[in-house]
């Protein structure tokens, strides 16, 4: 039976609970256990698909086509297992599940209340699916003493008792800061995280303390004996120079160990953490770097690129450079000539993104790419500006435009209202519901034979995660190509593209779906390693 461990986090939020969690798989992995990571998150969407990036950061799409948090990516990345749409669930879906219930009539005649009815649908969820694995880490969205996070804690504080014994630890993220005024760090926050914790029934077995600098043998024991955690299971979590070196890091200071001693399972082998250092190395000791300008319009906040990022950290793992990232505003390029900001990065990259503001600049951006050689990566969004910039100025379509910001005369990227996955068809309307109606998951393409995009994958047939609304309208396929648009992807009944690529050009490839959501540290995706291979190239030219 797996075993479960829990994770709360208190003090502050943004403590990273979710690269902790995903760390603390890779350790246990790295000693041979099967690991599963699932998320609870106390808020009433139904999923972060209709948040905005600024508010949520990224979305992360799962091959069955669910929009959950980025913290199942780290836990992609950092494990290798598929996520799935059963690793994430929120207040909003666990309400959705139970009205419907309600309105079926299935709890006819009695009252229905968090305890027991949500509760209990929430330790159903936990309990669900877990056979294989031998252990299943839980993580909590928010903090501590959220109303909104206690139906939750309840759950979690009940299975703690409902589990056999030895099959459940609480692991407790919190923060310890440091007063300059003081000079001193403060244990405080944590003493008083952890009492609203044991308030509502929760004793953790672990503390992580997140510090910026070292933590003293006294206040370790002071943590210890204020919270009511053995001195050994109170674990220093210091910030490291790349996420990579997370696991390492927890491992010298003892997380695994203390895990498995809180269960009881002595005499484990020693993690082999040999793939771990080896990334660590390769990031810190580049033989070179490129820069990369990223053309987005969430550009503030870098949550919102969680996956893109790290799929470029991997693109320069692959070829043993740093990648440093430029973001540019791409509004900007609607006021500005894009030369002084691009004529020396070397490569640009456009993801994705919804909505007109910026659309212009992204399409000068596309545009100076291409006329300028300059290696171009275009995602989803990115795609599409592609495509209408190559049809405005390539193919002489000067109306060429998106439905997505209006109607338009010259549909070149338009609405899909029908589409087939597997053997059945997908049917939209344009007034629909926005929530979880894109097509999302994972879909088939083909590539043509001798396509630059097959060679880079070694492959015609491919899947990968789609998040869109929009497609690249396939009836102007004949204009675009005889421009020198080529659509070497398509899906595998040619209805819709999914590649584009231009012959006459180092390097410029649109892709209407997200290469980055499976990129991992130990798999470079091969377009992120393609691209910057080429920037690399192109870093020698300039
Ligand atoms: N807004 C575009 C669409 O819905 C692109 C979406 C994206 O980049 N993920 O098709």
């Amino acid at each position: 039976m797996a075993r479960y461990i829990f994770i709360t986090g208190g003090v502050v939020s943004s403590l990273g609970k979710g690269l902790a969690s995903a760390a603390l798989g890779a350790l246990l992995q790295a000693r041979g256990y099967k690991v599963r990571l699932r998320k609870l998150d106390p808020y009433l969407n139904v999923d972060p698909g209709t948040m905005s990036p600024y508010q949520h950061g990224e979305c992360f799409v799962t091959d069955d086509g669910a929009e959950t948090d980025l913290d199942l990516g780290h836990y992609e990345r950092f494990t290798g297992r598929p996520a799935n749409r059963m690793d994430n669930i929120t207040t909003g879906r666990i309400y959705q599940d139970i009205i419907a219930k309600e309105r079926r009539g299935d709890y006819l005649g009695g009252t229905v209340q968090v305890i027991p009815h949500v509760t209990d649908e929430i330790k159903n969820f936990v309990l669900d699916g877990n056979e294989g694995y031998d252990f299943v880490l839980v993580e909590i969205g928010g903090t501590v003493g959220d109303i909104e996070g206690l139906p939750f804690f309840e759950a979690i504080r009940q299975l703690g008792n409902e589990l056999p014994r030895g099959h459940a630890v609480f692991i407790h993220l919190t923060l310890m800061p440091f007063i300059p005024s003081a000079g001193e760090l403060k244990t405080k926050p944590t003493q008083h995280s952890v009492k609203e914790l044991r308030s509502i029934g929760i004793q953790p077995d672990i503390l992580m303390v997140r510090c910026d600098r070292k933590i003293p043998e006294n206040e370790r024991r002071k943590l210890s004996l204020f919270c009511n955690v053995r001195e050994g299971a109170v674990i220093p979590a210091y910030d490291v120079a790349s996420i990579y070196d997370v696991p390492m890091a927890y491992h010298e200071e003892g997380l695994d160990d203390e895990v498995l001693a809180a269960f009881g399972l002595t005499g484990a082998p020693a993690p082999n953490l040999d793939r771990w250092r080896e990334i660590s190395h390769t990031i810190k000791n580049p033989e070179g770097d490129v820069t990369i300008a990223i053309v987005g319009k969430y550009t503030v906040l870098k949550d919102a690129y969680k996956s893109l990022i790290e799929a470029l950290v991997h693109g320069g793992i692959a070829n043993h450079v740093r990648v440093n990232l430029e973001w540019i505003e791409s509004e900007i390029f609607e006021k500005e000539d894009p030369s002084p900001w691009l004529e020396n990065v070397n490569g640009i990259l456009v993801p994705g993104g919804f909505g007109e503001r910026g659309s212009e600049g992204k399409i000068a951006a596309a545009g100076f790419a291409r006329t300028h050689k300059i290696p171009y990566f275009g995602i989803c969004f990115g795609m599409q500006m592609a495509v209408i910039e190559a049809a405005r100025n390539l193919a002489g379509i000067d109306d060429a435009n998106s439905t997505e910001f209006g109607p338009t005369d010259e549909p070149v990227v338009g609405l899909m209202t029908e589409w087939m996955r597997g053997n059945q068809v997908e049917i939209r309307n344009a007034e629909g519901d926005l929530g979880g109606t894109m097509r999302l998951g994972a879909y088939p393409a083909r590539f043509e034979d001798g396509s630059k995009i097959a060679s880079i994958y070694g492959s015609t047939e491919i899947s990968e995660r789609h998040r869109h609304r929009y497609e690249v309208n396939i009836a102007y396929r004949e204009r675009l190509e005889a421009a020198g648009l080529r659509f070497a992807g398509t899906s595998p009944d040619g209805v819709l593209p999914e590649t584009v690529e231009i012959d006459d050009h180092p390097w410029f490839i649109g892709v209407q779906y997200h290469p980055e959501l499976k990129s991992r540290p130990f798999e470079p995706h091969p377009l992120f390693a393609s691209f910057i291979s080429a920037a690399v190239e192109k870093s020698r030219l300039v």
